[in-house]
């Protein structure tokens, strides 16, 4: 079937939505990645808000799309040579009606307020939909640390910290990794905390090493549970992971371990990629090498490609060009367009699990509706690394430890029960279990409305 840009059908608006969004866009000019991202969630609230009048009365709409308090600071370092740089860092603490702020920290040149606010505000939901009581932040700066000494990269950490710590508290507000944020970084960030207020207080920053009271399976966290949701997408059409050829875009912490699950499962993962290109690799990518690569060697996929004789390496055009049959888009947002989307379709793509944060454009999404595709937004998709965090939150708090194990098929069951909790919702709002764009949206957004409701006007 062809499906055409023009044939897409927006969500038709209430008066007080499209009221609400004109406000957003007005108060915060020039973000269009946080505009993207609420309207994504405001256009499905119709059904929502006809049967719950009183969400509309207490202005529930306006609150949750207002940050409740959002800090943006000077980060003075000094690099090897002796030069001094000055970066800008953001912490948008979004909403606490669940729980203490939760979320991460992105360093990317890229990185501005609207970034952070669109990555704050797809927190709430996704954070919601975990089930483990997290309320939603999001931070970062736009220092960038590939090519950078150890030195300097932590001499940037612990200025960031210096600031931010007084914001911070196990209670409060807990940072972990985003894009190349990992371990390495948060180490220095934790030193820098826990010299500041003398107290090691284990359960504020998690994505922690396992040594220094970090959680089993955390790292895997993200591109495990991404793989697990879209095992529990095909399950409804009778489908398994057995046999299927994916591609995996990115080639950072998300990717390179939904492919490691994807390998364990069944499916062949045959292109990654990294903004410099994409490799292809029909005997599948191999997991050991790609880890050295990119985690221990912190060198392109280039240098993959050159090791790997059954690999080509591609710049041209995208990996998305790739016929397969599931499709993994690890990397970043809006990374995945709809002339590729239209270029899935047209190879038979039967489902779409989203690694990053919204990594699929508006008008990707609705063509992979159109077309039947089954898409699972980030935010249900990929919360299986916060929730992990939650479980290293529970397991610092209990000055405890649990087993790979436990933990792993913790998030195991997480992940299906997000699954099962979004298509009841997209069932009974949207009516249609497979809207799952609807159904994470309503199904945060309703443990988070209530919540709001009980606690007044805060
Ligand atoms: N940055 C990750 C996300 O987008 C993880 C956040 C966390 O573990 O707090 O959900």
């Amino acid at each position: 079937m062809t499906v055409l840009a023009t044939d897409i059908r927006p969500r038709p608006l209430s008066d007080h939505v499209t009221t609400v969004l004109r406000s957003v866009r007005h108060r915060s000019p020039g973000e269009e990645v946080f505009h993207q991202a609420v309207e994504e969630v405001l256009s499905t609230l119709g059904p929502v808000l006809e049967r719950h009048p009183e969400y509309v009365e207490a202005r529930i709409l306006e609150r949750l799309c207002e940050p409740e308090r959002q800090l943006m600071f000077r980060v003075p370092w000094v690099d090897d040579t002796g030069q001094i740089h000055v970066n800008r860092g953001y912490r948008v603490e979004f909403n606490s009606a669940l729980g203490p702020f939760k979320g991460g920290l992105r360093f990317h040149p890229t990185v501005d307020l609207g970034t952070i606010r669109f990555l704050g505000f797809e927190q709430i939901f996704k954070n919601a939909l975990t089930g483990q009581g997290i309320g939603a932040g999001k931070g970062g700066s736009d220092f960038d640390p590939p090519g950078r000494s150890e030195a300097e990269i932590m001499r940037f950490c612990q200025s960031f910290v210096t600031e931010l710590y007084r914001h911070l508290g196990e209670h409060t507000d807990i940072p972990a990794g985003d894009i190349r944020v990992g371990v390495r970084e948060l180490g220095y960030m934790f030193g820098q905390y826990k010299r500041i207020v003398n107290r090691f207080e284990a359960g504020v920053l998690t994505g922690k090493g396992i040594g220094w009271a970090g959680s089993h399976a955390r790292t895997e966290a993200t591109g495990y549970g991404a793989v697990f949701f879209l095992r529990e997408m095909l399950a409804t059409r009778g489908k398994n992971l057995d046999g299927l050829r994916a591609v995996v875009s990115g080639s950072g912490n998300v990717a390179i371990y939904a492919i490691e699950k994807a390998h364990e499962l069944g499916t062949t993962v045959i292109a990654c990629s990294d903004s410099g290109g994409y490799v292809v690799d029909e005997n599948g990518i191999d997991v050991a090498l790609l880890k050295d690569v990119k985690e221990v060697r912190r060198a392109r996929l280039f240098e993959y490609a050159a090791a790997r004789p059954s690999a080509t390496y591609v710049t041209e055009g995208s990996v998305f060009d790739v016929a397969c049959d599931v499709v993994l888009p690890c990397a970043t947002q809006n990374e995945l367009g709809h002339e590729h989307a239209a270029t899935l379709i047209r190879h038979g793509v039967l489902a779409v699990s989203e690694g990053a944060n919204m990594p699929c454009t508006a008008r990707a999404v609705a063509l992979f509706r159109e077309a039947g595709v089954l898409f699972g937004p980030g935010k249900a998709a990929n919360a299986g690394g916060v929730a992990t965090s939650a479980l290293e939150m529970q397991q610092n708090a209990a000055r405890t430890s649990w087993s790979r194990a436990e933990t792993a098929s913790r998030l195991e069951e997480i992940m299906r029960e997000i699954h099962a909790h979004t298509r009841r919702n997209a069932a009974t709002y949207a009516e249609d279990p497979d809207d799952y764009v609807a159904g994470a949206a309503i199904g945060g957004f309703v443990r988070v409305a209530d919540a709001m409701l009980a606690q007044g006007v805060v």
